[in-house]
């Protein structure tokens, strides 16, 4: 028998990423076992987005070393392709070193380590083909991710996705329409679109549909009750996904719009192609929409150059938007990345200041925007539930935590659970990362 364990670092492009290597691996035969010690092939899936990713995988990859001694090794994702064959000199037991746009050809490569090739590589960026595998093993058994589009034209300074990715490979609207029809028929009520800039979505085939006509076809589904997207570009977001969603309810109350800094000047050093005015204009259609969409953001505080003033202008962004959540990052120095040539590198301890006035600021946007719920009746897909506090755990079509008790479901009972279910729940409570509610018929 063969074995592999997988472990995965970083977004939800490499969650899924890993599925379909999994996918993959079981078709050709292998076994998934869920402790490194049983494996004969052990697979880190990487994340190069911020420095201390990265350095997690090398840590971990030496920690293997002295645990696992003789076993096959294979460095996946990101920090794989940004290190290519330099993996083998910094950790010569690796036996694999393959990036995500090389996966069509996994099966090939496998069959390389299995005839003893010590050293295999799959780096090559030169790929016009995105990663379609029919044996994708899914994690949850309620929510599937699919992916719509690969990599990324884009070149903000900081980042180092185009490198790791390589260029935007879109599927045909049909594939993405069959795999999501083939997960309805699974019993998946919940589909996530997702890509590094959804919205650049080009339909390759003859019918050339770009991302709202897609969303469009995808809320059309029987049986697939929600659709998410992520991650969109503001450049690139048109006032038509925002009718899109308006027209239908299939499509969550929820746009992930990351706007990195409310600075223009920073904005335009950091190429992100938009202004702040730009920006404020996409969030007036989505306020403006007749569905009240949650709207969440990333945001990087330090990059080159950024004075106080520029970051004040960041922070009055936030009070202007009134974010429903957002993730915060401290700048990171990355490989081949334009910023690097950028003078006037911000101190770590400013950064993290900056980091901390941003997270206290956004809190209490968080439990002002949450309150405002309060007495409403939300609509959650029960997740889950949570022996500690005896609550079922759900989450809204504006993708909020919704943690509620069920008077006559209290608990799951043998053979009998809500998970993967709808509830109406009263929302009582609002603190700044969730909601606590009471199910209403
Ligand atoms: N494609 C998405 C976009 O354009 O918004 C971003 C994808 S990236 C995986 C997720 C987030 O990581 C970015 O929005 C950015 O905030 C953050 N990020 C990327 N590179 C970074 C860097 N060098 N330092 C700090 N944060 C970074
Ligand atoms: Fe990175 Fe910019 Fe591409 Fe997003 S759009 S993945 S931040 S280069």
């Amino acid at each position: 028998m063969k074995t592999f364990y997988i472990e995965t670092f970083g977004c939800q492009m490499n969650a899924h990423d890993s599925e379909k290597v999994i996918g993959t691996l079981v078709s050709d035969g292998y076994t998934q076992v869920p402790e490194p010690a049983q494996a004969d092939l052990i697979l880190y899936n990487t994340c190069s987005i911020r420095d201390k990713a990265e350095q997690k995988v090398f840590h971990r990859l030496q920690q293997f070393k002295k645990e696992h001694t003789g076993k096959t090794f294979g460095v996946l994702g990101c920090v794989a392709q940004q290190e290519g064959e330099k993996i083998f000199e910094r950790a010569p037991f690796v036996n694999l070193v393959a990036g995500s746009a090389s996966y069509s050809q996994l099966s090939q490569m496998l069959v390389q380590l299995e005839a003893g090739n010590r050293r295999v590589t799959g780096l090559s960026l030169d790929n016009d083909q995105a990663f379609e595998t029919p044996f994708t093993r899914r994690d949850n058994p309620h929510r599937a991710y699919l992916t719509i589009i690969e990599g990324c034209d884009k070149s903000c300074a900081y980042c180092v996705v185009p490198f790791t990715r390589g260029p935007e490979r879109s599927r045909t609207s049909e594939s993405v329409l069959n795999e999501a029809r083939d997960l309805a028929r699974k019993g998946y009520l919940e589909v996530q679109l997702l890509g590094q800039n959804v919205n650049s979505y080009r339909d390759p085939s003859p019918a050339g549909w770009d991302f709202a006509r897609l969303l469009r076809a995808m809320g059309e589904i029987d049986g697939i009750r929600r659709v998410r997207f992520t991650t969109s570009h503001p450049r690139d977001f048109v006032k038509d996904i925002v009718d899109a969603i308006d027209e239908n309810p299939v499509l969550c109350n929820h746009v992930h719009l990351p706007v990195q800094s409310g600075s223009s000047s920073v904005l335009e050093r950091m190429q992100r192609l938009y202004t702040r005015d730009d920006y404020l204009r996409r969030i007036e259609w989505i306020k403006k929409a007749r569905r009240n969409i949650a709207i969440t953001t990333d945001i990087i505080v330090g990059f080159p150059g950024e004075t106080e003033a520029e970051f004040e202008q960041t922070l009055s962004l936030l009070e202007e938007v009134q974010y429903d959540s957002l993730f915060n990052f401290k700048y990171s120095r990355r490989p081949n990345t334009s910023a690097l040539v950028l003078g006037d590198h911000i101190p770590e301890e400013e950064k993290t200041r900056r980091l901390t006035v941003v997270q206290e600021m956004q809190r209490a946007i968080q439990i002002r925007r949450n309150s405002e719920l309060v007495g409403s009746v939300e609509e959650a897909l029960v997740e889950g539930y949570n022996q500690a506090t005896s609550q079922w755990i759900g989450r809204t079509t504006q993708n909020r935590m919704l943690n509620f008790i069920h008077p006559e479901f209290p608990r799951p009972l043998e053979g009998a659970t809500l998970a993967g279910k709808y509830s109406n729940v009263r929302v009582t409570r609002a603190g700044p990362n969730s909601l606590a509610g009471e199910r209403v018929n």
